[in-house]
């Protein structure tokens, strides 16, 4: 409007103002551009501003990105922008920081939280509820993560004592954390655990939390309670034990402690238990030396392990078993032994009775009359004693490779299997069996068998032991005896017979008139029984030499006169066959039975006669033999004194192969001889009894057609039998 009503006040004026008008004019144009440059400077300002105002209200929103151009004419406005960027660039960069940092920390708990061998969790502050816990803590209580999040410990029913709780929130409330409170938790499975409960409060998300740690001191506490509980038994035991036991210093070389048993093991009391020197010198002599070795090894680190004699102070002497175990200090040194004593005196002297009955019960099943054997269950030789293995032939080592099927008849294998087999199942508690068994030579052995089982301690059988007896013996005794029975019966029946006969004959009267033939049949009835008389009478006397009932009565006796004698009672005989006997006797004396000493020299003039040649002689003689006459008769020196008797023929002589057979019951060279020369089988027997009786050997040597020597050498003994 200035402008404007300058302009027209400057056009109504005229033209002669011209000049005037002109500088009016010029200075409208300038100052109408002024006011234009004025109005577009104005309208930049502006839109500036307005951008200064947008971007600093970006960036307190926290959009850092946003900056302002620079590119203004005002350099002002230029300088205000660049600081304004560059605060915003410091703002961006400390963001970025604090960003960084943040994630690295999150991701730091996130971490410690997820594998931290501790149970952990994460709970709200108002509630205690579960937000969430880690894999410790899920198996430490033993529960699935959906199980126990979004509730409480208490739904859980975590706490077992709920006043801990109490106590918990209590510490909670005033201090703002908790610092290992010790509680009693209960896990899923019902186990009652013992923990140190820590917890902080923490505002995550925005929410106050707690973030709760447990440390598991279960096996801790534990440990304290056996601990305390282990002394207080150790102390219970150490004073109630039999054993004695004791500590040692070695250092202070003095007992720190003993038990009551100790000093009753050493027969002291409190007041004379005066330490290692009074047990050392009350050890036996001959285990001292043995105990102070093994001391020296002690001192050295070594257990110690002995058994020893101890004399107490009231001289009795006992059996000890000390053991001591040395405990070592850092640098090896033994600064404490521990040990404990042991009175062994019972079992030392059940062991002494046990070996000596083992003893006994070895020489008794070695040296038994009989075989023994231990078999296994399965039949496997153990254990056979000497006899067993002499009677099979086998070693015992042999044996014990084998069954004793192995040795068994193969005809009574199955039986005895059976029978073994009812043992073993204990059908039958023992068995006595006849079997046979087969040597290793492999003769066939008829034996009674014993059987019975050995049990273990558990009541399983064990072994079966078995007692053998050879039959043999048994077997050929029965047969003897047998025979002799039908030998006895035939030589009896037979004049039996014969008188029978001979009687019948008379008592018929057939003979009646007839006194010849009448008298003959009566010889042959005498005859008989006279022979029948001899039978009995030498059976019944060898029965009585067999079986030993009837001792010989002995004396001295004229070894003279029982020649004489002996030769009297067969002179008749000899005269009959025109024998002559020629005698040599020994004016000596013999401790003998002298009618038994008759009777065998009756019975061997008697077969000279009856086996001589009619019209020959016989010789009988006594001679002295060995000791003092034994240089001049060749005989070995130093022998005993014997008295010889000989008998000697010059009849029909005896086979080499009945030498030895004739001294048996009933055996004679010539089935004959018995009936055509009186004889009974037994004279012979009889004699040989009655020399063994006298501690004497008989015996025969003989040729065939030559002539026969019998010999019967008794012994002299010195002093008693003297010229
Ligand atoms: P016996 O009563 O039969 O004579 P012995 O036992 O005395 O019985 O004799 C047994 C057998 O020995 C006789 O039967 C005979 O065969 C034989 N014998 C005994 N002595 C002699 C001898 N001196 N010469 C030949 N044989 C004899």
């Amino acid at each position: 409007m200035l402008v404007g009503s300058l302009y027209y006040s400057l056009s109504y004026q005229g033209d002669h103002h011209d000049g005037t008008r002109q500088i009016l004019l010029l200075v409208l144009v300038f100052l109408g551009g002024a006011m234009i440059q004025g109005l577009v400077l104005t309208q930049g300002l502006l839109v500036r501003l307005r951008l200064f105002n947008q971007v600093s209200g970006e960036l307190a929103a926290g959009n850092l990105a946003q900056r302002l151009p620079t590119n203004s004419r005002i350099s002002e406005l230029n300088h205000l922008a660049a600081s304004l960027n560059q605060m915003a660039d410091t703002l961006q960069r400390s963001f970025r920081q604090r960003q960084i940092t943040l994630v690295e920390s999150e991701t730091k708990f996130t971490t410690i939280f997820r594998t931290s061998p501790e149970p952990m969790a994460l709970a709200t502050l108002a509630e205690g509820r579960l937000i969430d816990v880690n894999h410790s803590l899920l198996e430490f209580f033993g529960y699935q993560r959906d199980e126990m999040l979004g509730y409480t410990a208490v739904e859980l029913n975590l706490w077992v004592d709920l006043r801990q709780r109490d106590r918990y929130l209590a510490l909670l409330a005033q201090q703002g954390r908790v610092r290992n409170l010790e509680i009693q938790v209960a896990t899923k499975r019902g186990e009652i655990k013992t923990v140190l409960l820590s917890a902080e409060v923490q505002t995550l998300d925005g929410q106050d939390c707690l973030i709760v740690t447990h440390r598991d001191v279960t096996d801790r506490k534990r440990a304290e309670l056996a601990l305390q509980d282990s002394e207080a038994r150790f102390r219970q035991l150490a004073e109630t034990v039999e054993e004695g036991f004791f500590v040692y210093d070695t250092e202070a070389a003095s007992y720190t402690y003993v038990n009551p048993s100790y000093a009753t093991i050493l027969g002291l009391t409190a007041q004379t238990f005066d330490g290692m020197a009074h047990w050392l010198d009350n050890i036996h002599a001959d285990d001292r030396d043995r105990i102070i070795a093994a001391l020296g090894r002690e001192q050295q680190g070594d257990n110690f392990d002995q058994e020893y004699r101890y004399l107490t102070p009231s001289g009795e002497l006992r059996w000890l078993r000390s053991k001591a175990f040395p405990l070592c200090n850092e640098a090896g040194a033994v600064v404490r032994v521990v040990g404990t004593v042991e009175n062994i005196t019972r079992r030392k002297d059940t062991e002494a009775a046990l070996r000596q009955s083992q003893e006994r019960f070895r020489h008794a099943f070695d040296h038994a009359p009989y075989g023994i054997a231990l078999v296994s269950t399965t039949g496997q030789f153990v254990q056979a004693n000497a006899y067993y293995c002499h009677l099979l032939g086998y070693s015992e080592a042999e044996l014990r490779t084998l069954t004793f099927q192995d040795i068994t008849h193969p005809d009574d294998r199955a039986d005895d299997w059976a029978r073994f087999q009812r043992l073993i199942a204990g059908e039958t508690p023992t068995y006595e069996a006849q079997k046979r068994y087969l040597t290793k030579q492999n003769q066939i052995v008829p034996a009674i068998v014993n059987s019975a089982l050995i049990y273990d301690e558990a009541g399983q059988p064990l072994y079966s032991v078995g007692h053998v007896r050879d039959r043999r013996d048994r077997l050929a005794i029965d047969r003897i005896k047998n025979e002799f029975i039908s030998v006895v019966s035939h030589e009896l029946r037979t004049p039996i017979t014969s008188i029978q006969g001979a009687l019948a004959l008379l008592g018929a009267g057939v003979y009646a008139d007839r006194p010849e033939q009448t008298q003959r049949l009566l010889a042959i009835a005498i005859n008989n029984s006279d022979r029948l008389v001899r039978l009995v009478d030498d059976i019944l006397s060898f029965e009585r030499l067999e079986s030993g009932r009837v001792q010989l009565e002995k004396e001295l006796c004229s070894v003279a006169q029982l020649m004489y004698q002996a030769v009297d009672s067969v002179q008749p005989m000899a005269e009959k066959s025109g024998i002559t006997i020629v005698t040599t006797p020994l004016d000596t004396t013999l401790w003998a039975a002298p009618d038994a000493i008759i009777q065998v020299l009756t019975n061997l003039l008697s077969n000279a006669i009856k086996f001589a040649c009619p019209q020959g002689t016989v010789w009988l003689k006594a001679s002295r033999e060995g000791a003092d006459e034994g240089a001049e008769e060749g005989a070995e020196e130093g022998a005993s004194p014997s008295l010889l008797f000989t008998v000697r023929d010059q009849g029909r002589g005896i086979p080499p192969d009945k030498l030895d057979l004739v001294f048996e019951r009933f055996q004679q060279v010539d089935v004959s001889d018995s009936r055509r020369r009186g004889g009974t089988g037994l004279g012979l027997a009889i004699c040989k009894r009655i020399v063994q009786q006298h501690q004497g050997h008989i015996w025969v040597e003989s040729t065939v057609s030559v002539g026969s020597t019998f010999y019967v050498a008794l012994p002299l003994s010195p002093g008693v039998n003297h010229a």
